[in-house]
């Protein structure tokens, strides 16, 4: 009876780094395994799919940007259904799983998935599974696992649920429904490690593989009295049988050619929109050598672009991997020689990979030198599927049983410890893995895009013409047991490698005398956003909270704001404030000196300036505010009266979700206690303030 029935669903990822999109393809990959099809499509190619008359079941995969947003290719879509013109049972019709993507570091967890399955359930769709909500920040695969796992049954059910509407024999129903094997279903997935216990043995999927315990003796005799590591385990682990996920099918293929020919231009790499290669004109330190992160400006000259941004908004640049990881990468993979050669990159005939296609961040010829360097994030951390097929080109077995302990199930918290949480790259399992030795098709098969970064304006176009600056805290990774050397982040270790030369170091000035002689560029695009922006109306009165590098923004605005004051005498201005804080008066101050916040305070952009220090003492018989959510509070009445009887707006910008929280945790309790009504009603106002886009937070980790 059930090979009689219809067993294609729609399969739906949405994605912004390529998570969901990897998910998706696991879930299609196994659905193969399940004699199910997986009709797949990225949610914003919306002339491959119909909601609208779609009868199948439909699986959604979606992430959530920093700002709690739907990524980039689904706001088409959410568009289309937040219509409010369409009726209630517009999506009566439709099944649906949804499995929503998201980082509790952020205040809007996964509020990309809980947007669009509140609409979808708004308007008429059901739920034929319910919905998990991964957390990158514990392990996405905590919920992801076992919410895959549960799905195919979910699937089948819904399956013959749909059968038995279009009119199959209720009997045949039933007994197809009693010969399929049970799972409650009732999930409750949320990102709770209660998930992990999701051991049903019915649901194993057919190419999951039982690792014997007779291998286990060849590692763990003399290891069981160690401490775990990264290539160590420990009982319970190391005697374990193993739940290891299927092999993934390899579908790569790479040919070697001549060493002629030009590599592909940057922008060819980019699908988001028209890249600018800009000189790097400044470089300032804006930190003393002896604070705890070293912040940079850059000024970059845009003059000759037509590159346009308003203050507050984001933009990316282009940034390549290191250099001598790449050459050491190389050395790895036995390729040191060929690194100047150029490669074809084809799909493999015959591959079992279902619908394997060219990757679209790979060109279809480049050096090798280039796709490292350019188009791969070499410093992803693996993901299980990866371990897996590193295990195949391991020769050593106990290094194979380990690898194969991280992508197992049993091996969950340890892949956890020793691979997610201490920032293991490649480069760092191949040093700990020294039999491992994979090929290059590997690499390209399971290394992600290499993304772009994002970086908030601080300037404004209208008070530095043709200039475009920003501010970054250059990203220190320290050595560990797993990393035996510390490393800088991507972007910001390449770009303070860059302009070095341009530096004035233990300077805390920007050097306004002359243009510097630089020649470096680097490649950018706009990365628009569109709320975090000035009041319309300049003479509504504003509150900025950055603290750290999250002051950036908020020196664009005030720029903007005096060259409007300047230009427009006759205009009325609201009151603008800045929460700033900092660890330490004397050290990391951003933007202290006399050209910055002095200046606009004096000539009167910056009406009110409250600062806090973290760590300096103080002799004070009261102990001064030591973040800026303490500094909010000690204004409450100020707060209140711009929020409510001004209707002024409110700006939160920084990289920690504690420091966001807080604020709005602080601003909370004063509406509460302003308008004196209980802590439920104040939350229900700063919801409205946020649904109204006067309270708006630019979050970052
Ligand atoms: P990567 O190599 O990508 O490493 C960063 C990753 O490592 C992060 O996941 C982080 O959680 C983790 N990490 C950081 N430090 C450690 C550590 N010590 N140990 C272990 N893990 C660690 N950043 C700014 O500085 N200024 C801005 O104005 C700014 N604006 C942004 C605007 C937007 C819209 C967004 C989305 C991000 C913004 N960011 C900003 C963040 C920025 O895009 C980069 O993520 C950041 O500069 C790090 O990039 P990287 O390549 O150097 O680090």
């Amino acid at each position: 009876m059930c090979c009689d029935l219809k067993r294609r669903f729609l399969l739906l990822y949405a994605t912004q780094k390529g998570q969901a999109k990897a998910i998706a393809e696991e879930i299609w990959q196994q659905a193969g395994a399940h004699g199910l099809e997986a009709d797949m499509h990225c949610i914003s190619e919306m002339d491959k799919y119909n909601l609208e008359t779609e009868k199948d079941p439909v699986v959604i995969v979606i992430s959530t940007t920093g700002t709690g947003d739907p990524p980039d290719t689904a706001r088409k879509f959410v568009k289309k259904i937040r219509d409010t013109t369409l009726p209630p049972d517009h999506f009566a019709h439709l099944q649906y799983g949804l499995l929503g993507l998201g980082d509790s570091e952020y205040t809007f967890f996964c509020n990309g998935g809980k947007t669009v399955d509140r609409r979808l359930q708004e308007l008429g769709a059901q739920h034929f599974y319910d919905t998990g909500l991964a957390d990158d920040c514990v392990g996405l695969e905590l919920v992801v696992d076992p919410w895959i796992d549960g799905l195919w049954l979910a699937l089948e059910e819904a399956f013959l649920l749909q059968k038995e509407k279009e009119g199959m024999s209720s009997d045949a129903v039933s007994s197809s429904l009693s010969a399929a094997p049970y799972v409650g279903h009732e999930l409750n997935l949320s990102s709770e490690v209660q998930n992990l216990k999701l051991e049903d043995e019915r649901v194993r999927s057919a190419d999951v593989l039982t690792q014997k315990l007779v291998d286990i003796h060849l590692v763990a005799s003399a290891r069981d009295y160690c401490e775990p590591s990264l290539v160590h385990s420990v009982p319970p682990v190391s005697q374990s049988a193993l739940n290891i996920p299927a092999l993934p099918p390899e579908y790569i293929e790479v040919q070697f050619q001549d060493a002629h020919g030009e590599n592909p231009h940057l922008s060819s790499l980019i699908s988001e929109g028209t890249t600018f290669e800009v000189p790097v004109t400044k470089a300032v330190q804006l930190t003393r050598e002896d604070a705890i992160k070293t912040a940079l400006l850059l000024e970059l000259d845009i003059a000759d672009t037509v590159f346009d941004y308003q203050p507050g908004d984001a933009f990316c640049v282009i940034c390549p991997n290191n250099v001598s990881e790449v050459e050491e990468l190389l050395h790895i993979l036995g390729l040191s020689e060929k690194g100047e050669h150029f490669v074809c990159v084809k799909v493999k005939q015959g591959t079992k990979k279902k619908g394997a296609a060219h990757p679209q961040h790979i060109p279809e010829r480049s050096t090798l030198k280039f796709i490292l360097t350019w188009c791969l994030e070499i410093r992803a951390i693996p993901k299980k599927a990866f371990l897996r097929a590193l295990v195949e080109c391991t020769s050593d077995a106990g290094e194979k049983r380990r690898l194969q302990e991280l992508c197992s199930r049993q091996g969950a918290s340890d892949y956890t410890r020793f691979i997610r949480d201490s920032n293991v790259c490649l480069l760092d399992l191949l040093h700990a893995f020294p039999s491992c030795k994979p090929s290059l098709n590997l690499l390209i098969e399971h290394l992600p895009k290499l993304q772009a970064r994002s970086y908030s304006a601080s300037s404004s176009n209208l008070h530095q013409p043709g200039k475009l600056c920003f501010v970054f805290n250059i990203v220190e990774f320290p050595a560990c047991p797993a990393r035996p050397v510390s490393r800088k982040g991507v972007c910001t270790g390449w770009l303070a490698k860059l302009v070095a030369p341009l530096l004035h170091p233990n300077k805390n000035t920007l050097d306004t005398k002359g243009e510097s002689s630089s020649t470096e560029k680097i490649s950018i695009f706009a990365r628009p956003n569109n709320t975090f922006h000035l009041p319309a109306d300049p003479s509504v009165p504003f509150m900025m909270v950055g603290p750290g590098t999250g002051i950036s923004p908020f020196i664009g605005f005030l720029q903007h704001r005096q060259k409007l004051r300047e230009d427009h005498t006759d205009w009325e201005f609201g009151e603008t404030w800045l929460f700033f804080g900092c660890r330490h008066q004397d050290r990391d101050y951003l933007f202290k000196q006399v050209y910055y916040l002095a200046c606009f305070i004096e000539n009167g952009t910056l009406t009110h300036l409250e600062v806090c220090f973290s760590r300096d003492s103080s002799t004070a018989e009261v102990a001064p505010p030591k973040y800026v959510q303490d500094v909010i509070r000690l204004y409450a009445k100020e707060v209140a009266r711009v929020l409510l009887k001004e209707r002024g707006y409110f700006y939160v910008c920084g990289d920690k979700k504690h420091m966001a929280d807080g604020v709005s945790d602080a601003v909370a309790d004063i509406l509460s206690m302003e308008m004196e009504v209980d802590r439920l009603e104040a939350m229900k106002i700063l919801a409205m303030l946020r649904e109204a886009k006067r309270y708006l937070q630019d979050v970052w980790s």
